[in-house]
């Protein structure tokens, strides 16, 4: 219930494990990047004690509200709207994969609107296009966690055409994106219902 955080729990695996990987997403960005994204998320999600309280809608709304004012760089915009397009959808449905079906559609079009990436461009859409595939077909949260997750993991041999990493070229090569990673925990959190 919204008393005890058990509703939004699986969010707060999310914030969590992002909590947790700063360095690890520092580190990646500073490889393919300019090293500013660990510090962006942690700007967006330090403020977020653990476990969460509220009702999904109520937390999505909080991450999206803190990710659009605290983060900075690229994806405090992109992942401020993510979290805003499923706040609305959450508000819309009670059910977890019905509400993602919609707000991850409605979230792709627009970042996608906002920033130009394609799939295949080395950014976060290369983990969020397929989970919203996935979700498109109908697939469990497992399935559309996977497909996330193997999407993440082709970004390992691109080199971004977009954003910031799009300067460093080459250097890209072997190193996952940092922004599809994080979207890739996003959807192992959904489906970890445990
Ligand atoms: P910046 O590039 O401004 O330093 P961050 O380091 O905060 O921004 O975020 C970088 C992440 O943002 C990348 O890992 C990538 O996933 C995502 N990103 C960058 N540009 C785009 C874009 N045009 N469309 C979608 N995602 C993007
Ligand atoms: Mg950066
Ligand atoms: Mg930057």
């Amino acid at each position: 219930s919204a008393d005890t955080g058990d509703e939004s729990r699986w969010l707060s695996t999310f914030v969590g494990r992002v909590q947790e990987s700063i360095d690890e997403l520092t580190e990646l960005d500073r490889q393919a990047g300019d090293g500013d994204f660990g510090t962006n998320m942690a700007a967006a999600l330090r403020h977020f004690p653990l476990p969460l309280r509220g009702t999904d809608p109520d937390v999505l709304r909080a991450l999206s509200t803190s990710f659009l004012v605290r983060a900075g760089g690229t994806s405090g915009a992109l992942f401020g709207l993510f979290f805003a397009e499923l706040a609305r959808a959450f508000d819309e449905s009670s059910d977890r994969t019905g509400a993602l079906r919609t707000g991850v559609a409605e979230a792709l079009r627009q970042i996608q609107d906002l920033g130009g990436a394609h799939v295949g461009d080395n950014t976060l859409v290369d983990a969020l296009s397929p989970a919203a595939d996935a979700l498109a077909e109908g697939s469990s949260l497992p399935d559309v966690s996977a497909a996330s997750a193997d999407g993440a993991e082709s970004t390992r041999e691109l080199v971004a055409s977009r954003g910031r990493a799009s300067y460093v070229g080459d250097r890209a090569r072997g190193v996952v994106d940092p922004g599809a990673l994080v979207i890739s925990w996003f959807f192992g959190a959904a489906a970890d219902v445990a």
